[in-house]
C-alpha cells in the first residue's frame, strides 16, 4: 500500500500542530488519539511510515545479537507511597488557594485526616514499598528499563493538580531496607537501570522549569540525566521539543497515547525531533511509547479493557513491530504493582516478548542503536 501522507511531515509534526484543539491552552486536558490524523485514516496499529520506508529500500536497524526487534521498558513514577500524610498534605497545601468553595475544602479536610489515619495504621507496611519487584521480574527475562522519577515537590515552580507529590527526601523502603526516594534512585540506578526526568505538567512549554528540574533529579542521582517523558503526557508538539533539548535532555519518550494503543507518528523507530519555530532539526531523539497500561486497563477512561483482550492487543502491536524490526516501547505505572490484572499482565508480556526473541533496552539504550539504520 503507497501512503497517501508525507512521511517526513508527519515526523516533523506538521500534521498534529494543524490538528491541535481550538481550546489548545496549557490548562486543557491532553489531546489524544481522536486528533490524530492516522486515526482518522485508520492506521493507528500500523507503523505505516517504516513499512513505507521499507518498501522504498531503507535498511532495517540491527539489534545486538542478531535479535529481530527491541523491547523498551519503561515506568512513570508518580506515586512512591500510597498512605502518606506529607505528600497528602502537600496535596492539599497546593489546592487550597483554587477551591474557595467551602464545601472543597472541607472534603480536602476530611480527605487528610483520612490519609493521615491510614499512613499511621499502614507506617511499616506501604503497599507500595516493595519496587525492587518490578527491577527482580525483569531481571528474570534479561531486560533493564528505565524509571523516570519525578523531581520532588520543591524543584517545581508552579504545581499543577494531576502532578505528583513526593520529595526525594521522602522516606520509602526499597529492598527491605528504608531509605529516602533519593536513596533508592541511586540504587535502581546503581544495579543497571535508567533512570530518566519526569517532569511536571507545567514544564511542557518553560525551560527554566524544566532546567531546574533536570538538575534536582541530577543531583540527587549524581549524574547526568538524558532521557525524559512528560508527565501526563503533557506536552505541546510546537515548543516542548525545543524546550527539552535547551535542557540538554538528549532522548524524549512523550509520544503515544493516554487513551489507546499504537503508532501517533507512524513509526516505532528513533528520529530527531523538530522545532516548528526554528524550522530545523533538534539534537534530541523521540523513542515513541506504543502502550500504556492505564490506557487499556482503566475502568473509567481509554479501552476499558480485561487482561485476555489487551494482552491480544499486545500481540497484534509485538507483530507489526517485529515486521519492521523496530522498538515496542510499553509503560507501566509501578503503583498497580498490587493490582493483579496490572501486575500479571506484565508478567505475562514480559514473558512473552522473551520467548519472542526481543532485544530489551533502555530508552538510552535504544535509542543508541536504533537510529543507526541508513536512510535510503
Ligand atoms: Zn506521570
Amino acid at each position: 500500500m503507497s501512503l497517501s501522507l508525507d512521511c517526513q511531515k508527519l515526523l516533523q509534526g506538521r500534521y498534529e500542530k494543524e490538528r491541535l484543539p481550538q481550546d489548545f491552552s496549557p490548562e486543557r486536558i491532553v489531546p489524544d488519539f481522536a486528533f490524530n490524523i492516522l486515526n482518522s485514516l485508520g492506521l493507528l496499529y500500523r507503523p505505516v511510515v517504516d513499512e513505507d520506508y521499507l518498501a522504498k529500500g531503507g535498511s532495517r536497524p540491527v539489534w545486538p545479537e542478531g535479535k529481530p526487534f527491541a523491547v523498551c521498558l519503561t515506568h512513570d513514577v508518580d506515586h512512591v507511597s500510597r498512605y502518606s500524610f506529607r505528600q497528602s498534605a502537600r496535596m492539599f497545601a497546593r489546592d487550597l488557594p483554587v477551591s474557595r468553595a467551602l464545601p472543597k475544602k472541607a472534603r480536602g479536610l476530611i480527605g487528610l485526616g483520612l490519609n493521615a489515619a491510614q499512613a499511621i495504621r499502614h507506617a511499616n507496611q506501604d503497599p507500595l514499598h516493595c519496587y525492587e519487584r518490578w527491577l527482580e521480574a525483569e531481571a528474570d527475562v534479561g531486560a533493564r528499563s528505565t524509571f523516570f522519577f519525578w523531581p520532588g515537590w520543591g524543584s517545581v515552580g508552579k504545581h499543577h493538580s494531576s502532578d505528583c507529590t513526593y520529595e526525594l527526601s521522602d522516606k520509602v523502603v526499597f529492598d527491605g531496607q528504608k531509605c529516602t526516594v533519593a536513596e533508592m534512585i541511586r540504587e535502581i540506578d546503581h544495579r543497571g537501570w535508567e533512570i530518566g526526568l519526569h517532569p511536571s505538567w507545567y514544564s511542557f512549554d518553560d525551560v527554566d522549569e524544566m532546567k531546574r528540574q533536570k538538575a534536582a533529579l541530577e543531583k540527587a542521582l549524581g549524574r547526568e540525566v538524558v532521557s525524559v517523558r512528560q508527565h501526563f503526557l503533557h506536552y505541546d508538539i510546537r515548543v516542548t521539543p525545543h524546550i527539552q533539548a535547551e535542557a540538554g535532555l538528549r532522548y524524549d519518550s512523550t509520544l503515544g497515547f493516554n487513551d489507546n494503543v499504537g503508532f501517533r507518528f507512524g513509526t516505532c523507530y528513533p528520529w530527531r525531533l523538530y522545532d516548528l519555530q526554528a524550522e530545523e532539526e533538534l539534537p534530541i531523539l523521540e523513542v515513541p511509547l506504543i502502550i500504556q497500561d492505564g490506557a487499556m486497563l482503566k475502568p473509567e477512561k481509554g479501552m476499558r479493557l480485561d487482561g485476555e483482550t489487551a494482552f491480544q492487543y499486545v500481540v497484534q502491536l509485538t507483530e507489526s513491530v517485529e515486521r519492521v524490526s523496530g522498538i515496542l516501547t510499553l509503560l507501566w505505572h509501578p503503583n498497580y504493582q498490587d493490582n493483579p490484572i496490572w501486575w500479571n499482565l506484565y508478567i505475562r508480556i514480559i514473558s512473552y516478548l522473551k520467548e519472542k526473541n526481543a532485544w530489551f533496552g533502555t530508552v538510552q539504550e535504544v535509542a543508541g542503536k536504533g537510529c543507526q539504520k541508513k536512510h535510503p
